[in-house]
């Protein structure tokens, strides 16, 4: 018995985020895990996220898409992070008292 292997057509650039399927079980993963499985705050400015508005922010930047290296972020924040990971947030930054 043989199975058929289907060639995945890939985005230019390729696309590490994975498949909707992938991105939504992501993205509900992250709301129970910081929140309470609806919502759950950025972790960068405490800004109130839902399934439609959080983001997967990657810890390591360029790193997978892995569970260990995701945390929520609104789109705000994770464009002003794009890909530096000493980028201090609005959050950090209040407790730090600067
Ligand atoms: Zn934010």
């Amino acid at each position: 018995m043989s199975a058929k292997v289907h060639e995945v057509p890939k985005r230019p650039g390729g696309d590490k985020r994975g498949s909707a399927a992938a991105r939504r079980a992501r993205k509900f993963w992250m709301l129970s895990t910081w929140g309470d499985g609806e919502k759950c705050p950025c972790v960068h400015c405490e800004a109130m996220l839902s399934f439609e508005t959080v983001e997967a922010d990657r810890i390591v930047p360029g790193g997978p898409y892995a569970r260990w290296n995701v945390q929520p972020s609104c789109r705000a924040c994770n464009v002003a992070r794009s890909d530096n990971a000493d980028w201090v947030g609005p959050l950090a930054t209040a407790l730090l008292g600067e």
